[in-house]
Protein backbone atom coordinates (compact mmCIF):
# COMPACT_ATOMS: atom_id res chain seq x y z
CA UNK A 1 0.00 0.00 0.00
CA UNK A 2 3.16 2.43 0.76
CA UNK A 3 5.98 2.61 -1.79
CA UNK A 4 8.99 2.11 -0.89
CA UNK A 5 11.61 3.91 -1.95
CA UNK A 6 15.44 3.64 -0.84
CA UNK A 7 16.81 6.05 1.26
CA UNK A 8 20.49 5.76 -0.43
CA UNK A 9 19.02 5.83 -3.90
CA UNK A 10 18.29 9.72 -3.63
CA UNK A 11 21.23 10.68 -1.51
CA UNK A 12 23.44 9.88 -4.32
CA UNK A 13 21.80 12.89 -6.39
CA UNK A 14 22.34 15.20 -2.96
CA UNK A 15 25.37 16.77 -2.49
CA UNK A 16 28.49 17.03 0.61
CA UNK A 17 26.54 18.36 3.59
CA UNK A 18 28.73 21.17 4.74
CA UNK A 19 29.94 20.53 8.61
CA UNK A 20 28.19 22.02 11.52
CA UNK A 21 30.87 23.51 13.21
CA UNK A 22 31.21 22.68 16.88
CA UNK A 23 31.65 25.31 19.03
CA UNK A 24 35.25 25.66 19.96
CA UNK A 25 34.80 25.08 23.96
CA UNK A 26 31.41 23.14 24.01
CA UNK A 27 32.02 19.95 25.16
CA UNK A 28 31.07 17.37 22.80
CA UNK A 29 28.15 15.52 24.02
CA UNK A 30 26.23 12.05 23.01
CA UNK A 31 24.79 12.35 19.73
CA UNK A 32 20.97 13.12 20.26
CA UNK A 33 18.37 11.05 18.35
CA UNK A 34 16.80 12.84 14.93
CA UNK A 35 13.17 13.74 15.94
CA UNK A 36 11.22 14.17 13.30
CA UNK A 37 7.61 15.54 13.89
CA UNK A 38 4.59 14.68 11.47
CA UNK A 39 1.33 17.53 12.41
CA UNK A 40 -2.04 17.99 10.64
CA UNK A 41 -3.41 20.99 11.44
CA UNK A 42 -7.89 20.85 11.33
CA UNK A 43 -9.32 17.54 11.77
CA UNK A 44 -12.55 18.15 9.73
CA UNK A 45 -11.91 14.71 7.16
CA UNK A 46 -13.17 11.57 9.34
CA UNK A 47 -11.33 9.68 6.51
CA UNK A 48 -8.19 11.63 7.00
CA UNK A 49 -8.14 10.49 10.60
CA UNK A 50 -8.94 7.07 9.48
CA UNK A 51 -6.15 7.10 6.70
CA UNK A 52 -3.32 8.45 9.29
CA UNK A 53 -4.13 6.05 11.92
CA UNK A 54 -4.15 2.84 9.42
CA UNK A 55 -1.05 4.18 8.06
CA UNK A 56 0.75 4.30 11.47
CA UNK A 57 -0.58 0.63 12.32
CA UNK A 58 1.35 -0.24 8.86
CA UNK A 59 4.43 0.85 9.40
CA UNK A 60 4.37 -0.32 12.82
CA UNK A 61 3.45 -3.95 11.51
CA UNK A 62 5.54 -3.81 8.19
CA UNK A 63 8.43 -1.84 8.49
CA UNK A 64 8.98 -1.83 12.52
CA UNK A 65 8.68 1.95 12.45
CA UNK A 66 6.82 3.52 15.70
CA UNK A 67 5.16 7.06 13.67
CA UNK A 68 2.99 9.01 15.27
CA UNK A 69 1.18 12.29 14.89
CA UNK A 70 0.57 15.49 16.25
CA UNK A 71 -3.12 16.72 15.23
CA UNK A 72 -4.27 20.37 15.67
CA UNK A 73 -7.40 20.36 16.27
CA UNK A 74 -10.52 22.87 15.81
CA UNK A 75 -13.50 22.42 17.76
CA UNK A 76 -15.98 23.78 15.44
CA UNK A 77 -15.90 20.19 14.15
CA UNK A 78 -17.58 19.32 16.64
CA UNK A 79 -20.36 21.69 16.72
CA UNK A 80 -22.61 20.77 13.12
CA UNK A 81 -24.67 23.13 11.04
CA UNK A 82 -27.95 21.48 10.31
CA UNK A 83 -28.47 22.09 6.40
CA UNK A 84 -32.02 21.23 7.17
CA UNK A 85 -32.67 23.94 9.26
CA UNK A 86 -32.94 22.37 12.51
CA UNK A 87 -32.11 23.53 15.26
CA UNK A 88 -28.31 22.97 15.54
CA UNK A 89 -25.09 23.13 17.63
CA UNK A 90 -23.52 26.15 15.84
CA UNK A 91 -24.76 28.72 18.52
CA UNK A 92 -22.61 27.18 21.53
CA UNK A 93 -19.33 29.42 19.93
CA UNK A 94 -18.95 32.66 20.42
CA UNK A 95 -15.97 33.79 18.33
CA UNK A 96 -14.03 36.70 19.87
CA UNK A 97 -14.76 40.20 18.17
CA UNK A 98 -14.40 41.12 15.11
CA UNK A 99 -15.25 38.03 14.10
CA UNK A 100 -18.61 36.06 13.94
CA UNK A 101 -19.97 32.32 13.27
CA UNK A 102 -16.52 30.15 11.89
CA UNK A 103 -13.63 30.68 9.24
CA UNK A 104 -13.51 27.04 8.26
CA UNK A 105 -17.21 25.85 8.79
CA UNK A 106 -18.81 23.53 11.06
CA UNK A 107 -18.84 19.55 11.52
CA UNK A 108 -22.31 18.58 9.08
CA UNK A 109 -24.37 16.32 11.24
CA UNK A 110 -24.84 14.56 14.96
CA UNK A 111 -23.61 11.47 13.61
CA UNK A 112 -20.52 13.24 11.89
CA UNK A 113 -19.95 15.06 15.32
CA UNK A 114 -19.91 11.58 16.41
CA UNK A 115 -17.55 9.85 14.12
CA UNK A 116 -15.20 12.60 14.33
CA UNK A 117 -15.11 12.07 18.50
CA UNK A 118 -14.13 8.55 18.29
CA UNK A 119 -11.41 9.47 15.68
CA UNK A 120 -9.85 11.55 18.41
CA UNK A 121 -10.41 9.38 20.94
CA UNK A 122 -8.84 6.22 19.00
CA UNK A 123 -6.17 8.34 18.00
CA UNK A 124 -4.88 9.33 21.57
CA UNK A 125 -5.36 5.81 22.82
CA UNK A 126 -3.03 4.54 19.62
CA UNK A 127 -0.47 7.20 20.73
CA UNK A 128 -1.08 10.01 18.75
CA UNK A 129 -1.28 13.28 20.04
CA UNK A 130 -4.24 16.19 20.17
CA UNK A 131 -3.14 19.60 20.28
CA UNK A 132 -5.01 23.13 19.38
CA UNK A 133 -5.27 24.54 16.20
CA UNK A 134 -8.44 27.27 18.20
CA UNK A 135 -11.51 27.17 17.42
CA UNK A 136 -12.87 29.17 14.49
CA UNK A 137 -9.55 29.64 12.62
CA UNK A 138 -9.17 33.04 12.46
CA UNK A 139 -6.75 35.36 11.91
CA UNK A 140 -5.55 36.40 15.98
CA UNK A 141 -2.85 39.11 15.32
CA UNK A 142 -5.94 41.48 16.57
CA UNK A 143 -6.84 39.71 19.30
CA UNK A 144 -5.98 41.41 23.02
CA UNK A 145 -4.51 39.20 25.76
CA UNK A 146 -8.62 38.94 26.66
CA UNK A 147 -9.92 37.70 23.41
CA UNK A 148 -7.30 35.23 23.68
CA UNK A 149 -8.49 34.19 26.90
CA UNK A 150 -11.83 33.74 25.46
CA UNK A 151 -10.70 31.69 22.13
CA UNK A 152 -8.98 29.21 24.37
CA UNK A 153 -12.22 28.92 27.07
CA UNK A 154 -14.78 28.61 24.44
CA UNK A 155 -12.20 25.70 23.14
CA UNK A 156 -12.24 23.90 26.50
CA UNK A 157 -16.00 24.53 27.04
CA UNK A 158 -16.88 22.35 23.72
CA UNK A 159 -14.68 19.60 24.44
CA UNK A 160 -16.12 19.69 28.34
CA UNK A 161 -19.95 19.50 26.64
CA UNK A 162 -19.44 18.06 23.39
CA UNK A 163 -22.39 15.66 23.51
CA UNK A 164 -24.58 17.89 25.50
CA UNK A 165 -24.16 21.01 23.01
CA UNK A 166 -24.65 18.22 20.43
CA UNK A 167 -27.82 16.63 21.86
CA UNK A 168 -25.65 13.27 21.49
CA UNK A 169 -25.98 10.31 23.77
CA UNK A 170 -22.68 9.07 24.60
CA UNK A 171 -22.17 5.32 23.10
CA UNK A 172 -20.28 3.10 25.59
CA UNK A 173 -17.04 4.14 23.92
CA UNK A 174 -17.73 7.31 24.44
CA UNK A 175 -19.20 7.79 28.02
CA UNK A 176 -15.49 9.02 29.05
CA UNK A 177 -16.00 11.96 27.11
CA UNK A 178 -12.69 12.84 25.15
CA UNK A 179 -9.81 11.44 26.59
CA UNK A 180 -7.34 13.93 25.50
CA UNK A 181 -8.93 16.89 27.28
CA UNK A 182 -6.31 17.26 30.11
CA UNK A 183 -3.63 16.12 28.11
CA UNK A 184 -3.72 19.37 25.40
CA UNK A 185 -0.09 20.70 25.67
CA UNK A 186 0.45 21.65 22.11
CA UNK A 187 -0.67 25.14 19.78
CA UNK A 188 -0.79 26.22 16.63
CA UNK A 189 -2.15 29.25 15.28
CA UNK A 190 -4.23 29.59 12.48
CA UNK A 191 -2.72 31.33 9.96
CA UNK A 192 0.30 31.55 12.17
CA UNK A 193 -1.11 34.65 13.21
CA UNK A 194 -0.82 35.96 16.45
CA UNK A 195 -0.56 38.62 18.73
CA UNK A 196 1.67 39.80 21.95
CA UNK A 197 -1.42 39.10 23.78
CA UNK A 198 -1.09 35.06 23.02
CA UNK A 199 1.91 34.22 24.53
CA UNK A 200 1.21 35.05 28.62
CA UNK A 201 -2.42 32.93 27.86
CA UNK A 202 -0.69 29.88 26.30
CA UNK A 203 0.80 28.60 29.61
CA UNK A 204 -2.97 29.47 31.61
CA UNK A 205 -4.18 26.81 29.62
CA UNK A 206 -1.95 23.68 29.70
CA UNK A 207 -0.19 24.90 26.77
CA UNK A 208 3.60 24.35 27.14
CA UNK A 209 4.75 24.47 23.49
CA UNK A 210 4.09 26.81 20.46
CA UNK A 211 4.49 25.72 16.72
CA UNK A 212 3.74 29.50 14.78
CA UNK A 213 6.90 30.56 14.41
CA UNK A 214 9.30 29.83 11.39
CA UNK A 215 12.67 29.74 12.08
CA UNK A 216 16.34 27.41 10.43
CA UNK A 217 16.48 23.78 9.46
CA UNK A 218 18.90 23.69 12.26
CA UNK A 219 17.25 25.26 15.56
CA UNK A 220 17.03 23.35 18.01
CA UNK A 221 14.08 24.23 20.52
CA UNK A 222 14.39 27.09 23.28
CA UNK A 223 11.87 28.21 25.97
CA UNK A 224 9.92 31.75 25.65
CA UNK A 225 9.68 33.93 28.81
CA UNK A 226 6.91 32.52 29.57
CA UNK A 227 8.05 29.31 29.82
CA UNK A 228 6.79 28.04 26.52
CA UNK A 229 8.99 25.54 24.16
CA UNK A 230 9.24 27.10 20.42
CA UNK A 231 8.75 23.93 18.46
CA UNK A 232 9.07 26.28 14.94
CA UNK A 233 8.16 25.13 11.24
CA UNK A 234 11.37 25.53 9.33
CA UNK A 235 12.46 27.56 6.33
CA UNK A 236 13.84 25.01 4.28
CA UNK A 237 16.51 26.74 1.44
CA UNK A 238 16.56 25.32 -1.59
CA UNK A 239 19.81 23.39 -2.96
CA UNK A 240 20.84 24.88 -6.58
CA UNK A 241 18.35 27.73 -6.13
CA UNK A 242 17.55 30.50 -3.52
CA UNK A 243 14.01 30.46 -3.02
CA UNK A 244 13.40 28.93 0.91
CA UNK A 245 10.46 26.85 1.70
CA UNK A 246 8.07 27.15 4.50
CA UNK A 247 8.08 23.05 5.97
CA UNK A 248 4.45 23.35 5.53
CA UNK A 249 1.89 22.16 2.51
CA UNK A 250 -0.01 24.70 2.35
CA UNK A 251 3.04 27.22 1.49
CA UNK A 252 4.17 25.11 -1.18
CA UNK A 253 0.80 25.18 -2.51
CA UNK A 254 0.50 29.19 -3.19
CA UNK A 255 3.88 29.20 -4.79
CA UNK A 256 3.46 26.13 -7.33
CA UNK A 257 0.32 27.66 -8.05
CA UNK A 258 2.11 30.61 -9.47
CA UNK A 259 4.89 28.21 -10.81
CA UNK A 260 2.02 26.00 -12.64
CA UNK A 261 0.23 28.98 -14.16
CA UNK A 262 3.51 30.27 -15.63
CA UNK A 263 4.04 27.13 -17.22
CA UNK A 264 0.76 26.52 -18.56
CA UNK A 265 -1.34 29.43 -18.86
CA UNK A 266 -3.55 29.08 -21.57
CA UNK A 267 -5.03 26.30 -19.23
CA UNK A 268 -5.42 28.00 -16.16
CA UNK A 269 -8.93 27.36 -15.14
CA UNK A 270 -8.51 29.84 -11.67
CA UNK A 271 -8.09 32.54 -14.21
CA UNK A 272 -4.53 33.98 -14.39
CA UNK A 273 -4.80 37.67 -12.47
CA UNK A 274 -7.01 35.98 -9.71
CA UNK A 275 -6.89 37.93 -6.75
CA UNK A 276 -6.11 36.42 -3.50
CA UNK A 277 -4.80 32.70 -3.04
CA UNK A 278 -5.40 29.38 -4.75
CA UNK A 279 -4.51 26.15 -4.56
CA UNK A 280 -5.52 23.71 -7.25
CA UNK A 281 -7.46 20.86 -6.58
CA UNK A 282 -6.88 18.87 -9.14
CA UNK A 283 -4.12 19.12 -11.65
CA UNK A 284 -2.07 16.99 -14.25
CA UNK A 285 -0.42 13.50 -13.66
CA UNK A 286 2.27 15.32 -14.89
CA UNK A 287 2.12 19.04 -12.76
CA UNK A 288 1.32 16.84 -9.62
CA UNK A 289 4.97 14.64 -10.51
CA UNK A 290 6.45 18.11 -10.79
CA UNK A 291 5.18 19.60 -7.40
CA UNK A 292 5.52 15.99 -5.67
CA UNK A 293 9.24 16.01 -7.16
CA UNK A 294 10.40 19.37 -5.67
CA UNK A 295 8.57 18.63 -2.23
CA UNK A 296 10.34 15.60 -1.54
CA UNK A 297 13.54 16.77 -2.81
CA UNK A 298 13.14 19.42 -0.48
CA UNK A 299 12.17 17.63 3.03
CA UNK A 300 14.45 15.06 1.80
CA UNK A 301 17.19 17.82 1.57
CA UNK A 302 15.80 18.99 5.02
CA UNK A 303 16.34 15.62 6.74
CA UNK A 304 19.66 14.66 5.28
CA UNK A 305 21.03 18.01 6.48
CA UNK A 306 19.97 17.58 9.82
CA UNK A 307 20.42 13.67 10.31
CA UNK A 308 23.94 13.93 9.37
CA UNK A 309 24.02 17.69 10.70
CA UNK A 310 23.19 19.06 14.19
CA UNK A 311 20.16 16.56 14.31
CA UNK A 312 18.12 19.60 14.99
CA UNK A 313 14.16 18.15 14.97
CA UNK A 314 12.54 18.27 11.56
CA UNK A 315 8.97 19.67 11.66
CA UNK A 316 6.92 18.94 8.78
CA UNK A 317 3.13 20.61 9.28
CA UNK A 318 0.21 19.64 6.27
CA UNK A 319 -3.26 19.78 6.60
CA UNK A 320 -6.11 17.45 6.16
CA UNK A 321 -6.68 18.65 2.58
CA UNK A 322 -6.06 17.07 -1.06
CA UNK A 323 -4.27 19.71 -2.83
CA UNK A 324 -2.83 19.71 -6.23
CA UNK A 325 -4.70 16.15 -6.81
CA UNK A 326 -3.25 14.69 -3.36
CA UNK A 327 0.66 15.29 -4.50
CA UNK A 328 1.05 16.86 -0.61
CA UNK A 329 -0.60 14.08 1.02
CA UNK A 330 1.09 11.32 -0.83
CA UNK A 331 4.58 13.25 -0.08
CA UNK A 332 3.64 13.37 3.36
CA UNK A 333 3.56 9.28 4.47
CA UNK A 334 5.95 8.71 1.11
CA UNK A 335 8.22 10.64 3.63
CA UNK A 336 7.34 9.63 6.80
CA UNK A 337 7.75 6.07 5.21
CA UNK A 338 11.38 6.28 4.18
CA UNK A 339 12.88 8.04 7.14
CA UNK A 340 10.89 6.72 10.20
CA UNK A 341 12.06 3.13 10.13
CA UNK A 342 15.94 4.65 9.39
CA UNK A 343 18.78 4.20 12.71
CA UNK A 344 17.76 7.10 15.44
CA UNK A 345 15.12 8.65 13.83
CA UNK A 346 12.11 9.42 15.95
CA UNK A 347 8.93 10.36 14.28
CA UNK A 348 7.05 10.70 17.79
CA UNK A 349 4.47 13.17 18.60
CA UNK A 350 5.34 16.52 19.86
CA UNK A 351 5.39 15.55 23.37
CA UNK A 352 7.45 13.21 22.85
CA UNK A 353 10.00 15.92 21.77
CA UNK A 354 9.33 18.32 24.62
CA UNK A 355 10.08 15.42 27.08
CA UNK A 356 13.41 14.80 25.31
CA UNK A 357 14.03 18.97 25.29
CA UNK A 358 12.98 18.97 29.03
CA UNK A 359 15.50 16.26 30.01
CA UNK A 360 18.68 17.64 28.99
CA UNK A 361 19.93 20.81 30.52
CA UNK A 362 20.29 24.13 28.17
CA UNK A 363 23.71 23.21 27.72
CA UNK A 364 23.25 19.98 26.12
CA UNK A 365 20.63 21.43 24.20
CA UNK A 366 23.84 24.61 23.25
CA UNK A 367 25.80 21.54 22.58
CA UNK A 368 23.25 19.82 20.10
CA UNK A 369 22.90 23.29 18.12
CA UNK A 370 26.60 24.07 18.07
CA UNK A 371 26.61 19.97 17.02
CA UNK A 372 29.25 19.31 19.00
CA UNK A 373 28.95 15.09 18.82
CA UNK A 374 30.33 12.36 16.66
CA UNK A 375 28.12 13.13 13.92
CA UNK A 376 26.74 10.48 12.05
CA UNK A 377 28.47 10.41 8.61
CA UNK A 378 27.14 10.92 5.30
CA UNK A 379 27.38 8.46 2.99
CA UNK A 380 30.04 9.21 0.35
CA UNK A 381 27.96 9.54 -2.70
CA UNK A 382 25.72 11.86 -0.82
CA UNK A 383 25.70 15.38 -2.81
CA UNK A 384 23.40 18.47 -1.76
CA UNK A 385 23.57 21.21 -3.91
CA UNK A 386 24.81 24.76 -2.51
CA UNK A 387 22.16 27.23 -1.95
CA UNK A 388 22.49 30.12 -4.17
CA UNK A 389 22.70 33.73 -3.00
CA UNK A 390 20.71 35.61 -5.31
CA UNK A 391 17.55 38.38 -4.66
CA UNK A 392 15.67 40.33 -6.55
CA UNK A 393 15.28 44.03 -5.94
CA UNK A 394 13.17 46.14 -7.93
CA UNK A 395 12.33 49.69 -8.54
CA UNK A 396 9.45 51.54 -10.02
CA UNK A 397 9.23 54.61 -11.17
CA UNK A 398 5.96 55.84 -13.59
CA UNK A 399 7.45 55.24 -16.95
CA UNK A 400 8.56 50.92 -15.86
CA UNK A 401 9.41 48.13 -13.65
CA UNK A 402 13.34 47.77 -12.66
CA UNK A 403 14.45 44.76 -11.65
CA UNK A 404 18.15 44.41 -10.29
CA UNK A 405 19.67 40.59 -9.47
CA UNK A 406 21.79 40.21 -5.92
CA UNK A 407 24.42 38.22 -4.75
CA UNK A 408 26.96 35.97 -5.17
CA UNK A 409 25.14 33.85 -7.93
CA UNK A 410 23.66 36.97 -9.54
CA UNK A 411 26.32 37.40 -12.13
CA UNK A 412 25.95 33.48 -12.91
CA UNK A 413 26.01 32.89 -16.85
CA UNK A 414 22.93 32.03 -18.58
CA UNK A 415 20.11 33.50 -16.18
CA UNK A 416 16.64 34.36 -17.53
CA UNK A 417 13.78 36.37 -16.42
CA UNK A 418 10.59 36.12 -17.50
CA UNK A 419 7.77 38.29 -16.36
CA UNK A 420 4.08 36.61 -16.08
CA UNK A 421 1.22 39.02 -16.08
CA UNK A 422 -2.79 38.09 -16.45
CA UNK A 423 -1.36 34.56 -18.28
CA UNK A 424 1.32 35.92 -20.49
CA UNK A 425 4.81 35.31 -20.59
CA UNK A 426 7.36 37.73 -21.41
CA UNK A 427 11.05 37.70 -21.12
CA UNK A 428 12.66 40.75 -19.94
CA UNK A 429 16.23 41.68 -19.46
CA UNK A 430 16.32 44.00 -16.25
CA UNK A 431 13.70 46.42 -17.22
CA UNK A 432 9.78 46.21 -18.22
CA UNK A 433 7.51 49.02 -19.37
CA UNK A 434 4.43 49.95 -17.80
CA UNK A 435 2.65 50.36 -21.36
CA UNK A 436 3.85 46.75 -22.02
CA UNK A 437 2.50 45.36 -18.49
CA UNK A 438 -0.70 47.22 -19.74
CA UNK A 439 -0.88 44.90 -22.85
CA UNK A 440 -0.47 42.43 -20.92
CA UNK A 441 -2.85 43.27 -18.25
CA UNK A 442 -6.10 43.80 -17.54
CA UNK A 443 -7.55 47.52 -18.07
CA UNK A 444 -8.75 48.95 -14.52
CA UNK A 445 -7.44 45.87 -12.37
CA UNK A 446 -5.22 45.28 -9.82
CA UNK A 447 -2.61 43.29 -11.89
CA UNK A 448 0.21 41.33 -10.66
CA UNK A 449 3.35 41.15 -11.81
CA UNK A 450 5.74 37.97 -11.20
CA UNK A 451 9.11 37.66 -12.23
CA UNK A 452 10.86 34.13 -12.37
CA UNK A 453 14.52 33.87 -13.02
CA UNK A 454 15.80 30.62 -14.35
CA UNK A 455 18.54 28.71 -14.61
CA UNK A 456 20.09 27.94 -17.74
CA UNK A 457 18.22 24.85 -17.83
CA UNK A 458 14.50 26.68 -17.23
CA UNK A 459 14.04 25.87 -13.46
CA UNK A 460 12.76 28.69 -11.44
CA UNK A 461 15.65 29.88 -8.89
CA UNK A 462 14.53 33.45 -7.28
CA UNK A 463 11.03 34.65 -8.03
CA UNK A 464 8.97 37.63 -7.08
CA UNK A 465 5.30 39.43 -6.93
CA UNK A 466 4.37 42.60 -7.24
CA UNK A 467 1.17 43.87 -7.51
CA UNK A 468 -0.11 47.22 -10.01
CA UNK A 469 -2.82 48.59 -8.52
CA UNK A 470 -5.60 50.13 -11.11
CA UNK A 471 -3.54 48.66 -13.89
CA UNK A 472 -3.98 51.44 -16.68
CA UNK A 473 -6.21 54.03 -14.93
CA UNK A 474 -5.11 57.42 -13.45
CA UNK A 475 -4.91 55.89 -10.14
CA UNK A 476 -2.09 53.29 -11.31
CA UNK A 477 0.44 52.23 -8.17
CA UNK A 478 3.01 50.05 -8.24
CA UNK A 479 3.50 48.44 -4.62
CA UNK A 480 7.16 47.76 -3.71
CA UNK A 481 5.66 44.88 -1.61
CA UNK A 482 7.05 41.40 -2.72
CA UNK A 483 4.06 39.44 -1.75
CA UNK A 484 6.43 36.39 -2.22
CA UNK A 485 7.93 37.25 1.09
CA UNK A 486 4.54 36.34 3.13
CA UNK A 487 4.98 32.84 1.40
CA UNK A 488 7.83 32.67 3.08
CA UNK A 489 6.33 33.31 6.75
CA UNK A 490 3.88 31.12 7.55
CA UNK A 491 0.34 29.46 6.36
CA UNK A 492 -2.01 32.06 4.94
CA UNK A 493 -5.20 33.27 4.94
CA UNK A 494 -7.41 30.39 2.53
CA UNK A 495 -5.39 27.42 4.44
CA UNK A 496 -8.16 25.50 5.12
CA UNK A 497 -10.13 26.28 2.03
CA UNK A 498 -10.45 23.81 -0.28
CA UNK A 499 -10.68 20.32 2.23
CA UNK A 500 -14.20 20.07 -0.10
CA UNK A 501 -16.35 22.32 -1.73
CA UNK A 502 -17.64 23.94 1.96
CA UNK A 503 -15.27 23.38 4.49
CA UNK A 504 -12.04 23.93 5.53
CA UNK A 505 -9.93 21.22 7.07
ZN1 LIG B 1 -5.06 26.11 9.99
Amino acid sequence: MFKVSSFTKYLVALSMVSPAIAGAQTKKVERPPQYVLFAFDGSYTNSVWQYSRDFSKDQQQNRNADVKFTYFINPVYLLYKDTTGAADSRRFYRAPAPYKGSAIGFGDSKEDVSERVDQMNDAYLEGHEIGSHAVGHFDGSVWSEEAWTAEFTEFYTILDNVFKFNGLRPTSKQNRGLLFRNEIYGFRAPLLGFSKGMWPVLPKFGIRYDTSLKNNENYWPTRNKFGTWDFPLAQIKEPNGARTWVSMDYNFCVRDTASLRKANPATDRLGANKPGIDCYKTVTAEQKAQVKKNMLNLYRTYFARNYYGNRAPVHIGHHFSNWMSGAYMEVFYEFANEVCSKPEVRCGTYTSLMNFVESKSAKEIAAYQAGAFDKMPAPKSMKIDRHWDLAIAMKADDQKMNFELKGADAQRPGLKQIITVNGKNTEIKGEITLENIRKMGAYGEDTKVRIAVEDRLGKEVQTATFKVEGLGTDKEKISSENIEEKWNDGHLAGAHDEENDTHGH
